[in-house]
């Protein structure tokens, strides 16, 4: 192999392509170039621009990557790290066009990335970078509520969401729709409710869903529910801290925690409220009261448990560590944690791995809400709460007069409520998160396919062609 194709071969866009070929042998035969289509980044858009510093001026590394334009808007998040580069960026924008295929959102995948290290920059600098990146997309049709709405990623969060709108409001004046340039946005500035818990909620109802298959927890030698299962989990940033909040709540054992500067392991189970707040405390998940340190993270991602959640980065299970992994479930909450390598060794081991591209949908199945909250300019649930809670009340007279007997007015008051924004929000993401794993479950059955990402694979891919189909033009 000579060396450029072997660079080729070891990049982050290259696994995606070794994925997306393998389940191109399970769909019926296409013409060539549209698979080529489909695989390819649309539009790759490189920046450099520079952002006075204290009294130097920084020179700013960027990107703005559009996977497909099959749906519109394209829709992706924009990460802040030291780590970004072109291959990362364009590999996550591919993950994202899958993604909303399987959860059925009408988007084109797109992603972000500024190159800097938003922890060792000050708040105004990250504000003036932020404002700087938003107005180099606007400077080229990169952003709009049709064009490309970003949202948050790991390094990102509300305030820059909020930041971006601003600086879109400001350069773009009288947009009606200028709310729908981006999501992930703070409730004061046009957000939903349920946005920022909702990638750790959709691994949740995911994972739950799988738990609750007798025929797939036997053939693991588990038992059916997610009741007192052992749960690691990598990354306790916004994605790995709800996951682990919710997985907690219903009654797993969080037997590990992972971070940068370490892990904490407990065999009977860590409390991850009282973690967070040690964390506040010393800065640290380390010395946590009645835990065992891991000096080296990674080693935590080997330890005994039954499902294992890596919610940081990219390519943390690969073909050194495959092996020595003991959980039966893998969840990928991050993108791209598990390399294809990996996926091999995993899958002769029995390991059922739920692949990113469905597992951690729930984010951008809550922006398409909030999208379109923005663009419809109403709140979830303004419209019908009173008439629910109205109905709801005739119906309970009713029922009361028939069987001559009172309701508790502890019980009237539940079954009396109107649908509020997060209710429907979060039955709208359980519902997605329900229904995607049941479609990637019958395709991987009915085709005889061996792992979960391939049929979500399958599952995106049929539905992209059908939308190319649909749209009949090629020039
Ligand atoms: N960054 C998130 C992801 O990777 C959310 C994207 C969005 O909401 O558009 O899925």
């Amino acid at each position: 192999m000579s060396k450029k194709n072997k660079s080729k071969a070891d990049t982050f866009f290259s696994c995606i392509e070794k994925n997306f070929d393998k389940a191109t042998r399970f769909i019926p035969p296409i013409e060539k170039g549209l698979l080529e289509q489909i695989k390819s980044c649309n539009a790759v858009y490189r920046m450099h621009f520079p952002v006075k510093i204290g009294k130097k001026i920084k020179v700013i590394e960027a990107y703005r990557v559009q996977h497909s334009h099959h749906k519109l808007p394209c829709k992706g998040g924009i990460r802040y790290s030291l780590k970004v580069n072109q291959d990362e960026v364009m590999t996550l924008a591919a993950l994202m066009t899958y993604k909303c295929a399987i959860v059925d959102v009408p988007f084109g995948g797109a992603k972000g990335g500024i190159k800097i290290d938003p922890q060792t920059i000050s708040v105004e600098n990250i504000e003036k970078i932020t404002r700087r990146y938003t107005s180099e997309l606007i400077k080229k049709n990169f952003i709009g509520p049709g064009i490309d709405v970003p949202a948050p990623d790991y390094g990102s969060g509300e305030r820059e969401m909020s930041w971006i709108f601003d600086t879109f409001l400001s350069l773009i004046p009288g947009e009606v729709d200028a709310l729908a340039c981006v999501t992930g946005k703070p409730l004061s500035q046009g957000g939903v409710r349920g946005r920022k818990e909702a990638t750790g909620l959709g691994v949740f109802y995911g994972i739950r869903e799988l738990c609750r298959i007798k025929e797939d927890m036997l053939s693991l030698g588990l038992d059916v529910g997610l009741d007192g299962k052992k749960v690691i989990i990598q990354g306790l940033g916004n994605v790995g801290y709800h996951a682990a909040t919710f997985f907690h709540e219903a009654g797993a054992i969080i037997v590990a925690l992972a971070e940068r500067e370490g892990a904490i392991y407990n065999k009977k189970g860590l409390n991850v409220s009282n973690v967070i707040l040690h964390l506040k405390n010393t800065g640290s998940i380390l010395n946590f009261p009645g835990s065992k340190n891991i000096e080296n993270t990674e080693k935590a991602l080997e330890l005994e448990c039954d499902i294992l959640i890596p919610s940081a980065l990219e390519n943390v299970i690969h073909k050194n560590n495959a092996n020595r992994i003991k959980a039966k479930i893998i969840g990928e909450a991050a993108n791209g944690p598990v390399t294809p390598d990996a996926d091999e060794i995993l899958g002769k081991m029995g390991v059922i791995v739920v692949p990113d591209i469905y597992l951690n949908a729930g984010g951008v199945t809550v922006s398409y809400f909030e999208w379109l909250k923005n663009l419809s300019h109403v709140r979830y649930g303004r419209m019908e709460k009173r008439f629910s809670e109205n109905v709801n009340s005739e119906l309970l007279q009713v029922i009361e007069t028939i069987c001559r007997k009172k309701i508790l007015t502890e019980e009237k008051k539940m079954i009396l409520r109107g649908p509020r924004e997060i209710d429907l929000v979060r039955s709208g993401l359980e519902d997605t998160m329900i229904s995607g794993f049941h479609k990637i479950r019958d395709i991987k059955k009915s085709s005889g396919i061996e792992n979960m990402r391939t049929a979500a694979f399958v599952l995106a891919i049929k539905k992209i062609i059908d939308s190319y189909e649909k749209l009949g033009i090629f020039p």
